[in-house]
């Protein structure tokens, strides 16, 4: 079962932990892609180890020393976002990891299931901005969408051998993040370095603040929907500070499975990009001395309002999901700039669902300007 990657994003969290998966299991993965925004240094380590076909650099300033680092070793080199889209429906691909952050996720990996490559999707913005459109065409271009998302991935691999029985509901679990317990008052004036300590992992900048303000579970609870074809009543939410138990599935017969381990992204990463086969593997195992006691307490929706939005925009459908995650990219970057407090960031996203035009059945057109629209009033959002 030979599996011919494109990592999208394989300088980021995600990436480099696929290339570790890669590089343990060289008789089944070979990498015939890897792309980066702005760390050339790593992209071009990545390839000299590695031999990939291509790579991407999105940020075009970068081409010309990621070209003559590359150029001897008879490795393509292309520059811009819009190359991804391209690299991805090549001939000698089958699967495309979709690593990179943010809306920028969206574009590529339609291209990639319009040209029939299976999806291991990290990228969760792909379906909270446009979940219908994207799973529509996976079914039409018969593509499997494979989750990395560690919740979902528990969902998924719940449901092996189930898939012919209906899900009753679904418990997503919640680490509660780095302020969990804490009230509006502490919030008011918590730091970005405060935000990005998260307890239990250890990833990239944007999911790492997500998590810290619940923007996280939020936007996976939207992933959820669409992955598994649930309605918001059948998704719930349950903080569970240890993280051991990445997520439930409750069945029609009341019966419930839980996934559980360690925290280790390269777990789900690995089973996505081996299904339905489950590759030996070294990972620390979970050691129940260590974990005298599992806790479960309902999430606090009163301070941590995100959650509430990602459930409303699923009640309203069409682009409000859409527009909560550009906004929430909008109001994230800003709090990594020391621009907006902690609490503004939900002020801020509460604005756009307000006045950002709202479309009820949007077509993939409709999204691009849907983002375009709420980046720029995010931007003027003043306090
Ligand atoms: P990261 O910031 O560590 O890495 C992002 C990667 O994408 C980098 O290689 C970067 O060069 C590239 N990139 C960033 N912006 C880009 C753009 N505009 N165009 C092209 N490339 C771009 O992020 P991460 O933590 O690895 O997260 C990646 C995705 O996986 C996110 O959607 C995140 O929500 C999801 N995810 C991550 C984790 C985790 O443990 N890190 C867990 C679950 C889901
Ligand atoms: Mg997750």
């Amino acid at each position: 079962m030979k599996r011919n990657l494109a990592i999208l994003g394989s300088t980021g969290s995600i990436g480099t932990q696929a290339l570790e998966v890669v590089a343990a299991n060289p008789d089944i993965f070979t990498v015939e892609v890897l792309t980066a925004q702005n760390n050339a240094d790593l992209l071009i380590d990545q390839a000299a180890k590695f031999r990939p076909n291509v790579v991407v650099i999105s940020n075009e300033a970068l081409y010309d020393k990621v070209f003559s680092a590359l150029d001897p070793l008879d490795i393509k080199v292309y520059a811009g976002e819009k190359s991804l889209s391209s690299v991805v429906q090549m001939e000698s691909v089958n699967m495309v990891l979709t690593a990179l952050v943010g809306y920028a996720g969206l574009i590529p990996t339609i291209a990639a299931i319009k040209a029939g490559k299976h999806i291991a999707l990290a990228n969760k913005e792909t379906l909270v901005v446009a979940g219908e459109l994207v799973t529509d065409l996976a079914q039409k271009n018969r593509v499997d969408i494979l989750p990395v998302d560690s919740e979902h991935s528990a969902i998924f691999q719940c449901l092996v051998g189930e898939f012919h029985n209906p899900i009753e509901k679904i418990i997503l679990t919640a680490s509660g993040g780095p302020f969990l317990g804490k009230d509006r008052d502490f919030l008011k004036s918590v730091t970005k370095l405060q935000a990005l300590k998260h307890p239990n992992w250890s990833m990239g900048a944007k999911i790492t603040i997500d998590s810290a303000s619940l923007m996280n579970k939020g936007l996976e609870v939207i992933e959820a929907k669409w992955l598994f074809g649930l309605t918001p009543e059948q998704i719930e939410v349950v903080v569970h500070p240890q993280s051991i138990i990445h997520s439930m599935v409750q069945f029609e017969d009341g019966s419930m499975k839980a996934q559980m381990g360690l925290p280790d992204m390269r777990v789900p990463i690995q089973f996505a990009l081996s299904y339905p086969a489950r590759l030996k593997s070294d990972f620390p195992r979970f050691d129940f001395s260590k974990y005298p006691s599992l806790t479960f307490q309902k999430p606090d929706v009163q301070t941590f309002r995100n959650l509430g939005f990602a459930f409303e925009a699923l009640s309203q459908g069409g682009n409000m999901a859409c527009i909560v995650n550009a906004a929430n990219e909008i109001a994230v970057a800003s709090f990594l700039r020391d621009e907006i407090g902690f609490l503004e960031m939900s002020d801020l996203i509460e604005d756009c669902m307000h006045r950002v035009s709202f479309v009820k059945t949007p077509t993939l057109e409709d999204y691009i300007k849907t983002d375009e629209e709420a980046r720029r009033i995010a931007m003027e959002f003043s306090f």
